[in-house]
């Protein structure tokens, strides 16, 4: 895990309250040695990257840092078309570290940033780890699977382990709040996740290959090529198929591959300079203007529309 590393990082200079908070991030590789019979697919797996990042801050900063993390990771699940959230709030254990007003603090400063948030929670009592409290986020899959993404833990405890420090105002040494925190987990499980959520139709902004290109005869293939070359400068991400086959094969194979639009040019498209527009899933959307098309296009993968 990261959070030693970012400590002993932390740890490496002074800093003054007028520092923090401080935010660290990294997509280090990690690995984990997941017995051969538990590793699965995507979603569990040996080495895995992680979008953690700590945030060392004041306790009077913490809420603040906690409701900017909270709209951040409602944009990023809404971007990515995970509407429905659970939102679990786990409070203090039976055996823990610190006193009750600082447990009080943190537990207040976190139901606090979720109701702010206007983001509806369960609270776990009791299920908190031994150093604070902590959220964590489960989204809803296509098939209402829930899979737990994002955490938001509070800790004073590792702080205090590797002597971290700030100076305060008057001169006088204090700890600062270590905030762990992540979005999407593991990127790879992630992945997983995401794959099975759109069971492989990726939305434009994210397909692997946003637009085919598809000649029906070898007459319209330099047509074509100019219509790769034009998507190519406007950064997508095309493929030209140029396999002697029938035109019905390759819509079925792009269709297959879920490539989002498939552009079908032959002779007629070829004089009048116009592109026949296919939808993977909204068929065929007829002749359409060149730059009417890709004008749509660009603004679609912009927009990140879903
Ligand atoms: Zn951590």
């Amino acid at each position: 895990m990261n959070c030693p590393s970012h400590c002993l990082i932390y740890g490496n200079g002074r800093h003054s309250y007028r520092d923090l908070p401080i935010r660290y991030a990294d997509f280090g590789r990690l690995h984990r040695y997941e017995r051969s019979g538990v590793t699965h697919g995507l979603t569990r797996v040996r080495t895995f990257c992680q979008d953690d990042a700590h945030i060392y801050c004041t306790p009077d900063q913490m809420k603040e840092e906690m409701a900017s993390f909270l709209a951040f990771i409602k944009n990023v699940y809404h971007t990515f078309g995970f509407d429905e959230l659970r939102v679990n709030l786990s409070t203090r254990p039976e055996s823990r570290l610190g006193s009750d007003e600082i447990w009080d603090h943190a537990e207040g400063a976190l139901a606090a940033a979720l109701n702010e948030a206007e983001m509806p929670f369960n609270i776990n009592p009791g299920d908190g780890a031994f150093y604070g409290p902590k959220i964590d986020f489960q989204v809803l899959d296509a098939l209402r699977r829930p899979w737990q993404l994002g955490t938001l833990q509070v800790d004073y405890s590792m702080p205090s382990r590797f002597g971290l420090i700030y100076v305060k105002p008057d001169g006088t040494e204090a700890q600062p709040v270590m905030l762990h925190r992540a979005i999407l987990g593991s990127l790879e499980r992630f992945m997983g996740i995401l794959i099975e959520h759109c069971a492989g139709a990726f939305p434009t902004w994210l397909a692997p290959v946003q637009v085919a290109v598809l000649p029906i005869t070898d007459r319209a293939h330099d047509y074509a090529r100019s219509i790769r070359d034009k998507a190519l400068d406007l950064g997508i991400r095309v493929e030209l198929d140029l396999r002697n086959e029938k035109i019905n094969a390759k819509i079925r194979d792009a269709q297959l591959s879920k490539v989002p639009y498939m552009l079908v040019l032959g002779d007629r498209e070829a004089a009048a300079g116009t592109l026949s527009v296919r939808h993977r899933h909204r068929g065929d959307l007829g002749a359409q203007p060149l730059d009417g098309f890709f004008d749509g296009l660009v603004q679609e993968i912009r927009s990140r529309a879903r």
